[in-house]
């Protein structure tokens, strides 16, 4: 039987299970701030837990489940993280360092069911969900290589939830997660630090608008009609832009002051990005009144077999001129860590021997280097 995985317990959850094993309740308080603040990743290093409890915790739960295979650094300093789960499946996580803050993207399932024409990690299929649990420790393990275990993180730590897998697919999992490192004795990374990506699971997103303290939003559309959307994105046959567009525009209503939210372009050069199509994606959002959206036009990331390209850098600009001429706030996302397969949509478990992978002494050197700004 697997051993329970107390990394993806709330607070709640790990006093009940501390209260089934006959400890005082306090305990548990220590139990989440090792895991979640301390971030150790096994109770042995736990040392205020007294040693018998330690024993008893290692024969029925565990406190770490993934492993990190390998591990690349890219010339702009961003990390691609390929780990591995129990049962031997690829997750993989990016931390993205800029001058000021530090984003991590996280995956929510080990590969994905939706068939986007454009992304690697489709041609993975889905292979799992993850857990709650393994979704936290993926945000662990890259504090930890970054900055040393359970050391004070410099920065702000932004998540998005934009590695492989469509969150909303896996929406209870990743609800709990981020319930867990909202906590105030843990990781503390509280929902207004978080985005979630999806490629437009409309229930989920009511859904999602409805949440109390609800994370940022951001939608992915590449498209400005049913036609090719169809195509590029085969969800689009299940919820079409009519329908994903409903959605939106209700979401819009439990936007905060100041806030807005994202519709992600993935630029398809000759596919998606000619000048007839920027109009037609400024006039659908003005039809549906979403003035709160900002779109985020992300040049299209190759890999193989993949045969899209991404347009030149002057129809890029052409196109969020356009966008922007008609009312509409762009903007373009440059893309990170494109040499090690760590950028957008090139997430599926590549493993490649030519990648030059990192010594944990080689990490910490370049923790010393300036890396670049976006
Ligand atoms: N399934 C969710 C989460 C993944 S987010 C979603 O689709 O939103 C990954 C983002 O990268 C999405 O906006 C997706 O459209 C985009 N993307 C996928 N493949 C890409 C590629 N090859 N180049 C650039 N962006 C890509």
């Amino acid at each position: 039987m697997d051993k329970l995985h107390l990394s993806g317990l709330t607070q709640t959850e790990l006093a009940d299970f501390v209260k089934n094993s006959g400890e005082p309740t306090f305990r548990a308080k220590q139990i989440f701030k090792g895991l979640h603040e301390r971030r150790l990743r096994s109770f042995d290093e736990m040392t205020d837990l007294p040693k018998a409890f330690r024993e008893k915790l290692n024969q029925t739960a565990t406190a770490s489940t993934l492993k990190v295979e390998s591990r690349y650094i890219s010339t702009d300093g961003t990390r691609r993280f390929l780990m591995k789960t129990r049962d031997n499946l690829p997750v993989e996580t990016v931390y993205i360092p800029t001058e000021n803050r530090d984003t991590i993207c996280f995956s929510s399932q080990s590969g994905c069911p939706l068939k986007c024409d454009f992304c690697l990690t489709a041609k993975l299929g889905l292979l799992r969900n993850l857990t709650a649990g393994e979704i936290v420790e993926q945000i662990i393990i890259v504090l930890n290589d970054v900055y040393g275990v359970g050391a004070e993180t410099p920065h702000g730590t932004n998540l998005v939830g934009m590695g492989a897998g469509e969150p909303f697919l896996n929406y209870e999992n990743l609800i709990k997660a981020l319930e867990i490192m909202s906590a105030e004795d843990g990781l503390f990374i509280v929902p207004n630090r978080v985005t979630i990506s999806t490629a437009g699971i409309v229930p989920k997103i009511y859904e999602f608008a409805k949440l109390e303290n609800r994370p940022h939003l951001a939608i992915s559309l590449s498209a400005p009609d049913d036609e090719l959307r169809d195509k590029l994105m085969p969800i689009n046959r299940r919820w079409n832009i009519e329908e994903l567009f409903a959605a939106a525009k209700e979401f819009q209503k439990s936007l905060r002051r100041g806030e807005r939210f994202t519709f992600e372009y993935v630029l398809l050069g000759g596919v998606n990005d000619s000048d007839e199509q920027a109009r037609k994606l400024a006039n659908l959002l003005n039809r549906y009144n979403l003035e709160k959206v900002k779109i985020n036009l992300i040049p299209h990331n190759s890999a193989e077999p993949l045969e899209y390209h991404p347009p030149g850098a002057k129809q890029v600009e052409r196109f969020k001129e356009i966008l922007e001429s008609k009312g509409v706030f762009a903007y373009v996302r440059r893309p990170r860590g494109r040499d090690i397969y760590a950028a957008c949509g090139q997430l599926a478990a590549k493993d490649a021997p030519n990648l030059v992978q990192l010594t944990s002494e080689k990490v910490k050197k370049d923790k010393s280097e300036k890396v670049g700004t976006e």
